[in-house]
């Protein structure tokens, strides 16, 4: 896929923050607009503050979950401003507050209105109830398997598939008992808005589900080469079956199937680390870690694959009138930094770079004559700190500490941004020596890998 249509020019004016806090508007609208025409025409007399409060937060619960499906739906435009791995923290922890509020809905009219409320028993209560509450039950499932996924031990692509159809299933009945169970909704142009309203998030899941997934498999790719690397990564380089080069910015990713269809939910996000000035042949540098990635040194050249990209805002492009960069990659952290370093020296970049680089033993850097190559195309110091290395090392040991930094950050360091990539503790230990050594916030940058 192309990186999409070119924004409109007044679009493309705003800064960053400027675009963040317009997504931002528009978020609020979607969540808010369709509680306030509720307000208008109202014909059904208030019953009081609790009650029209309770109706009130039920109504909100559903708009923000309906909002929820827009937040992964990965729409380019509106996700660069935050990053990708942003959108996703604030889909669950949004989804933690809206069943909070989905609850506080179902517990005030339970413990202020128990009768109005009705039998719980489904063979008594009206059918729109039952939806009711078995979409409360849903969401707080929902977001349980989602804050536990890991401690529960539930394997990523079941929960994907299942996390998606439990939730299409958990909206439609809430969107059920809501228009069945009809408060507020007296007058038909009111009916009919938040019959639309659900309606259009149940088509995006279908958008994301099936149309995106055809757009995406009619785009096919090719295996070109697998080539065992140092430290378990395996490159894996790909080549459109339509020779058309892939549009990127160096450090950006994208979600790679293989020996899958692209409709089974099975694709892995993976940095491009090649040069975005070389899109006609795409390298991806892959961690043997867990169930998929270990099996891409038994791809053979010649394979299909899909590869839907560009996705992210990790790139030294954003940030042209830097004096230099600084990347700081611990393990595979290395790809996008590998894709941005090649990029520059294909443009022959003459700033001073800095790259420090942890991994656990010299034999084990990955990618490391990449590496030594770089350091004679571009004026890039380079420096491997190494947490178990043989007796002989003279160089960094340990962590990337502050004292690492202080030692090899450029000076003045006024000016350069930095690029930060790794494992999370890294990456958050890192972010907090950058600070105590006055590097402003807004000249880090960080990509998560784990953020699912
Ligand atoms: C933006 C981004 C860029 C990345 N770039 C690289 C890279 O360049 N090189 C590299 O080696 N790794 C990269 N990763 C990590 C890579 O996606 C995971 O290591 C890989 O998906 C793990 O799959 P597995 O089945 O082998 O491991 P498993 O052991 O099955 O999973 C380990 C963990 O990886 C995550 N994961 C598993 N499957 C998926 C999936 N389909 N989608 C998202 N996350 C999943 C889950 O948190 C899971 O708990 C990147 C991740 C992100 C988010």
């Amino acid at each position: 896929m192309s990186a999409g249509p070119a924004p409109a020019a007044g679009y493309r004016r705003l800064s960053v923050p400027a675009r963040a806090a317009l997504w931002l508007a528009v978020y609020l609208a979607l969540v808010v607009v369709p509680l306030f025409a509720l307000l208008p025409d109202m014909t059904t007399p208030g019953a009081g503050f609790v009650w029209d409060f309770a109706m009130a937060l039920g109504y909100a619960a559903l708009a923000m979950l309906g909002v929820q499906f827009a937040l992964t739906a990965r729409f380019r435009r509106a996700t660069a401003p935050f990053g990708i791995d942003l959108i996703y923290y604030f889909h669950r922890y949004l989804a933690v507050f809206a069943a909070l509020i989905a609850l506080a809905h179902y517990g005030v009219l339970k413990a202020v209105y128990p009768v109005l409320l009705g039998a719980a028993d489904p063979r008594l209560a009206p059918a729109h109830m039952t939806a009711g509450r078995v979409a409360l039950a849903l969401f707080v499932l929902l977001v349980l398997s989602s804050l536990l996924r890991r401690q529960l031990r539930f394997e990523y692509d079941l929960w994907r598939w299942t996390h998606a159809a439990v939730a299409t299933v958990a909206f439609a009945l809430a969107l059920w008992h809501m228009l069945a169970a009809g408060r507020y909704l007296d007058t038909a142009w009111k009916y009919w808005l938040w019959a639309g309203y659900g309606a259009f998030w149940l088509a995006l899941i279908g958008w994301v589900r099936l149309l995106r997934p055809w757009l995406v498999a009619r785009d096919r790719w090719r295996v070109v080469e697998v080539r065992p690397e140092r430290g378990r990564v395996v490159t894996l380089a790909l080549e459109r079956a339509s020779g058309r080069p892939l549009r990127f910015r160096p450090g950006q990713f994208g979600w790679l199937t293989l020996r899958a269809s692209p409709f089974a939910l099975k694709e892995h996000p993976f940095s491009i680390a090649s040069s975005a000035d070389h899109g006609d042949q795409v390298e991806l540098a892959i961690k043997e870690l867990g169930d998929f990635t270990s099996t891409i040194r038994d791809v053979r050249p010649g394979e299909t694959a899909w590869f839907d990209a560009p996705y992210g805002n990790f790139s030294c492009d954003l940030a042209p009138a830097a004096r230099g960069f600084v990347f700081i990659a611990g393990g595979i952290g290395i790809a996008p930094m590998l894709s941005q370093l090649r990029t520059l020296a294909d443009r022959g970049d003459r700033r001073r770079h800095v790259l420090v680089y942890g991994s656990r033993s010299f034999g084990r850097i990955a990618l490391r004559e990449e590496i030594e190559a770089l350091e004679r195309r571009l004026d890039l110091a380079v420096v491997h700190v190494l947490h178990e290395p043989d007796a002989d090392w003279t160089g960094q040991r340990g962590l990337i500490t502050q004292q690492v930094l202080e030692r090899h950050l450029p000076r003045p360091a006024d000016g350069y941004e930095f690029f930060l990539c790794g494992p999370t503790p890294m990456s958050r230990s890192v972010e907090r020596s950058l600070a105590a050594l006055g590097v402003p916030a807004a000249r880090v940058h960080s990509e998560i890998f784990d953020w699912v």
